[in-house]
């Protein structure tokens, strides 16, 4: 562990001047993911600026009837708020899915946002990593890649993004504000990770010194017909290999409209407007739904460890599909694949 200077934030503006001032100070909140990194040496801030007491942890109705839900508003709370429980369940089944009960306790919403990739190579300083030093190579193409991408990976980069709960607020089309010197700004939630390319050290399109200030959904939240799957090398504490939010709007034996995202597949939340397309108008049955999957992994690419990936994000699409178009979402309490 490094040494490390301490400052409280005061207020936004305040924090905003405080992480411009210095180049390598980090924000903390939760600090479930930053504390780790310095431990393992992987992040070297100089100060660390505590947010904690930012007026950021609540979660309100907008004036369009959808939520906007503070950057420091816990991950357990949010889970639990009973308009999430109620208006958007695919958002509370996915944070659920995610860590362990005390982790989502601590983690805020801004951080799991903003959550670095799990890939070992990143946490191991001994080894190159492009993420952690820009240029000294990639050690997971060529080494033990069976958590790692299949779709929009690069010659520099082959990390998945590991939130659970960024998969459903792709699906959900949510949108991020943020502040910072430039005054505040509102990204949709599918621009704000990026994929690897050539620099994969950015994990999201902030700009220097931006603060994530709040989470915002719109209305429309999906409560009938929805479904989180999370396929995990064991059924609690596990980062996806692959995870599917599915999403149906149905009217009469069509459907009227269709949302799908995949987790542990990319960089970031993987949502392809493509595969959605294909499946509106459609009536909700196997063989549309095998037609979406094909559409969303036509370009998947295993590595040598994790090709079995694009056959399980293929029977996990029409899995979950099958689950949101019934109305029987995966239960994250009893663990069980129904
Ligand atoms: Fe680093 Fe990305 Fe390669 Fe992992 S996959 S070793 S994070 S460059």
């Amino acid at each position: 562990m490094i040494n490390f200077q301490y400052a409280r934030a005061n207020d936004l503006a305040d924090a905003v001047r405080r992480i411009a001032a210095d180049p390598s100070a980090k924000f903390i909140a939760g600090g479930t993911n930053l504390v780790d990194l310095m431990k393992m040496d992987v992040e070297r801030p100089s100060r660390l600026i505590d947010i904690t007491r930012l007026p950021l942890k609540t979660v309100e109705e907008t004036a369009d009837g959808g939520l906007r839900i503070g950057a420091l508003v816990p991950n357990s709370d949010l889970a639990y708020h009973p308009l999430v429980e109620q208006r958007y369940p695919l958002l509370g089944s996915a944070i659920l899915a995610g860590a362990s009960q005390q982790l989502r306790n601590m983690a805020s919403t801004g951080g799991n946002l903003l959550q670095r990739t799990r890939c070992s190579y990143f946490y191991d300083t001994a080894t190159p990593c492009n993420k952690r030093d820009p240029g000294s190579g990639c050690s997971a193409i060529n080494g033990l890649n069976r958590m790692h991408a299949i779709l929009g990976t690069s010659e520099a980069c082959i990390a998945t993004h590991p939130s659970d709960m960024c998969v459903a607020l792709a699906a959900l089309d949510a949108r991020v504000h943020v502040a910072g010197p430039a005054g505040e700004r509102a990204i949709a939630f599918t621009d704000f990770h990026r994929l690897p390319g050539h620099t994969p050290q950015l994990d999201t399109n902030l700009h220097p010194n931006e603060i994530v200030t709040a989470v915002e959904l719109p209305a429309r939240g999906f409560a009938a017909n929805y479904s989180y799957l999370k396929i995990r090398d064991r059924l609690s504490y596990a980062f996806a290999l692959v995870s599917v939010a599915a999403a149906l709007e149905l009217e009469g034996d069509r459907i009227k409209e269709a949302r799908l995202a995949l987790g542990g597949v990319a960089h970031k939340p993987w949502r392809d407007p493509a595969a959605e397309a294909a499946l509106k108008g459609q009536a909700p049955n196997e063989g549309n739904f095998k037609r979406a999957a094909d559409v969303l992994l036509r370009d998947a690419k295993g590595f040598e460890h994790n090709a079995f990936k694009v056959d399980l994000a293929r029977r996990a699409i029409v899995r979950t599909l099958t689950q949101a178009a019934r109305g029987t979402p995966q239960s994250q309490s009893n663990k069980k694949i129904v």
